[in-house]
């Protein structure tokens, strides 16, 4: 592990001032992606200014009727605080489904979003990786590439945004409040994350000298009509290989409002307005979430190993669907453990 300097940042506009200040220095929050990519050599910052302190850790509402979620909210007491429970009951169960209990009362609301991806290659140093190493390379693209992208690929990469808070986020259309050396300004999070194209090194569109500092939830939480089902290797403690978040607004059995994102298919929550759009004014049945996900699943493309997510998904979008329709949301086993 390499040498690097230690600071405490005593309010948000001091972290801010010490980031633009060394463009090789990163902020350090819960620490729980970050620590394990020093150990390995990937991340290499020059100085870590900890952000973990400051006064970012409120859940409150705001004028619109929404919520104001602050960038250290760790994510164990976001999925477990009582307004979300009760109005957005999809961003609970999607925390709820990421990590250990005991990661996830360590990791912050900004660090989820920051986190990296799980691309075996990215944390190999010895092999080449565009994302890492900026023109080395695409390991995955002939390599070991059953948890990769089957959407939105490029050339350069074809790793997945690994969060599944994100993809809850990505549905209940969130914004993302971030502060600069110029002030503050504020994100769709539709806008936050990017995909790779040929600069795969940019997970997102945070500048280097912004903060997070809070994610704004508009006031619709779909809290009546929701799923978000997580298909991955083993029940616990492992990313997806396809996860979908599904919300329904429902008049009678026609679908007034409909959202449906991917996780674990992308370099980004995948969300797809024209399959919301073929949803709305349907009736709430097999043939229209089939319709579904055939229109999200067009342009998908397997690569070697991974091929199998595109009927995965087209399943996993109906059984989210009907979930749902049926107010019968995928349960969370571990709800009780903190
Ligand atoms: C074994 C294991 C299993 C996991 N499984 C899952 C899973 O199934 N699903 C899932 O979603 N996640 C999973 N995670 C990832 C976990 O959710 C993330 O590690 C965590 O959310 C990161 O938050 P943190 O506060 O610890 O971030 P840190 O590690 O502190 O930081 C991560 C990155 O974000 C940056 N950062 C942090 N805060 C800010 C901010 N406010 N503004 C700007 N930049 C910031 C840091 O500089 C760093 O680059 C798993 C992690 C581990 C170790
Ligand atoms: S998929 Fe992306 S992260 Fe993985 S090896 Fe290729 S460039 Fe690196």
């Amino acid at each position: 592990m390499i040498n690097f300097d230690y600071a405490r940042a005593s309010d948000v506009a001091d972290a801010v001032r010490r980031i633009a200040a060394d463009p090789a220095a990163k902020f350090i929050a819960g620490g729980t992606n970050l620590i394990d990519l020093m150990k390995e050599n990937v991340e290499r910052p020059s100085r870590l200014i900890d952000i973990s302190h400051l006064p970012l850790k409120a859940v409150e509402e705001n004028a619109a009727g929404g919520l104001r979620i602050g960038a250290l909210v760790p994510n164990s007491d976001l999925a477990y605080h009582p307004l979300i429970a009760a109005r957005y009951p999809l961003l609970g169960s999607a925390i709820l489904a990421g990590a250990s209990a005991q990661l996830r009362n360590m990791a912050s609301t900004g660090g989820n979003l920051l986190q990296r991806t799980r691309c075996y290659y990215f944390y190999d140093t010895a092999t080449p990786c565009n994302k890492r190493e900026p023109g080395s390379g695409c390991s995955a693209r002939e390599g070991l590439n059953r948890m990769h992208a089957i959407l939105g690929t490029s050339e350069s990469c074809i790793a997945t945004h690994p969060s599944d808070m994100c993809v809850a986020l990505a549905a209940l259309e969130a914004k993302v409040h971030v502060a600069g050396p110029g002030g503050e300004r504020t994100i769709a999070f539709a806008d936050f994350h990017r995909l790779p194209e040929n600069e795969p090194q940019r997970d997102t569109t945070l500048r280097a000298d912004e903060m997070v500092i809070a994610v704004e939830l508009p006031p619709r939480g779909f809290a009546a009509n929701y799923s978000y089902l997580k298909i991955r290797d083993r029940l616990s403690y492992a990313f997806a290989l396809v996860s979908v978040a599904a919300a329904l607004e429902l008049d009678g059995g026609r679908i007034a409002a409909a959202r449906l994102v991917l996780g674990g298919v992308a370099h980004k929550p995948w969300r797809d307005l024209d399959a919301e759009a073929a949803l709305q004014g349907e009736s709430a049945n097999g043939a229209s979430f089939s319709r579904a996900a055939e229109i999200v699943l067009r342009n998908a493309k397997g690569f070697a190993h991974n091929a199998f997510k595109i009927d995965l998904a087209r399943r996993a979008i109906v059984r989210a669907l009907t979930q749902a329709a049926q107010a019968t949301p995928q349960s969370q086993s571990d709800k009780t453990i903190r």
